[in-house]
């Protein structure tokens, strides 16, 4: 069945065991953080990722899944450190994390150089080290899948098909981005078996969800806690439905937990705590809240518990 490039190195999948497809170890604007190092505490930034690992391991977990790509600070060391110290083997990632800004750099080369970037990630290593990507990321959101996020669809599209290598692609079901989405990957001839479309959870219009998965991809409902978008037991009910209809090899469940995030001062959390913007948002949400809601509903038994996260991560990862 072949492995599965890990920060630790190549693991065999069977080893990949219970698997969160969707959370980041630490999220953080990489140029930010390069001119002010100062502003950011390192050593709280690991404490909080060690804490969040550990608990999701005390639940079982074996694998994370971290798509943390350009501009959300990927940093294959300290997700390394993270992995070492927890035991907990976690799996990166190569692509860009935009909705819509590209670099001079990026906006000044074509489609097949910013491939060629992410194929080095795949087959060499990452930042230097011989860590490699094991998948791609790309993002469509608000703005929708503009000039810019459609070159960053094709490369990571190009880079999947040179090099084998699954996708994953941040959406907004808001704005529908995921058919477009979907339709570019087919274009340039992506096995759709290998995609996954995150974030359709954050809506619970079926025929939309069910839509996408008619196309062959997975779907993520893969933000629980983030009540923003939308309310856990809202959340439920869509999963709840969606595995009445048959589509438990389909689903990839996760909570897209930031374990640190520079996107908000610190004294903001409480308030979305207190607003209830979030709930319970952490990396052990889904096992404490989520699955034994959805075993009350008699929708997730042990066999589509194991479908849901061993199965759908490890056949999303290797071919
Ligand atoms: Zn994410």
């Amino acid at each position: 069945m072949g492995t599965v490039e890990t920060v630790q190195g190549p693991v065999d999948v069977r080893e990949l065991g219970l698997t969160l497809v969707h959370e980041h170890v630490r999220f953080r604007d990489e140029s930010v953080a390069a001119q002010w190092p100062g502003r950011y505490d390192e050593q709280a930034e690991l404490d909080a990722a060690l804490e969040a690992v550990g608990a999701a391991k005390t639940h079982g977990v074996r694998t994370i899944i971290d798509p943390t790509a350009m501009f959300g600070g990927r940093d294959v060391r300290f997700m390394k450190r993270v992995a070492e110290e927890t035991g907990v083997r976690l799996v990166a990632c190569t692509g860009i994390y935009s909705y819509d800004y590209l670099p001079h750099y990026f906006a000044n080369r074509d489609v097949d150089a910013m491939a060629e970037h992410f194929i080095a990630d795949i087959e060499g290593g990452i930042q230097g080290t011989d860590i490699k990507a094991a998948f791609l990321k790309c993002a469509a959101d608000a703005a929708g899948v503009t000039e810019n996020v459609e070159k960053i669809h094709r490369a990571v599209a190009r880079a999947s098909v040179t090099t084998g290598a699954p996708i994953m692609a941040h959406s907004m079901p808001a704005v529908a981005t995921g058919p477009r989405q979907v339709e570019i990957f087919k274009e340039e001839g992506v096995n759709m078996s290998r995609v996954q479309i995150a974030h359709c959870g954050d809506s619970d219009d079926l025929d939309y969800i069910e839509g996408l998965i008619d196309s062959g991809v997975y779907v993520g409902l893969d933000r629980y806690g983030l009540e923003m978008f939308l309310a856990i037991d809202k959340r439920n009910a869509t999963a709840a439905e969606l595995l009445r209809r048959g589509h438990a090899q389909r689903l990839m469940i996760s909570q897209d937990f930031c374990a640190s995030i520079d996107w908000f001062p610190p004294e903001a959390t409480p308030v979305f705590e207190a607003n209830g913007a979030i709930r319970n948002w952490s990396m052990t949400l889904v096992f404490e809240e989520v699955v034994p809601a959805l075993r009350e509903l008699g929708v997730i038994d042990d066999e589509s518990f194991n479908t849901i996260f061993v199965e759908n991560p490890r056949r999303w990862l290797t071919a």
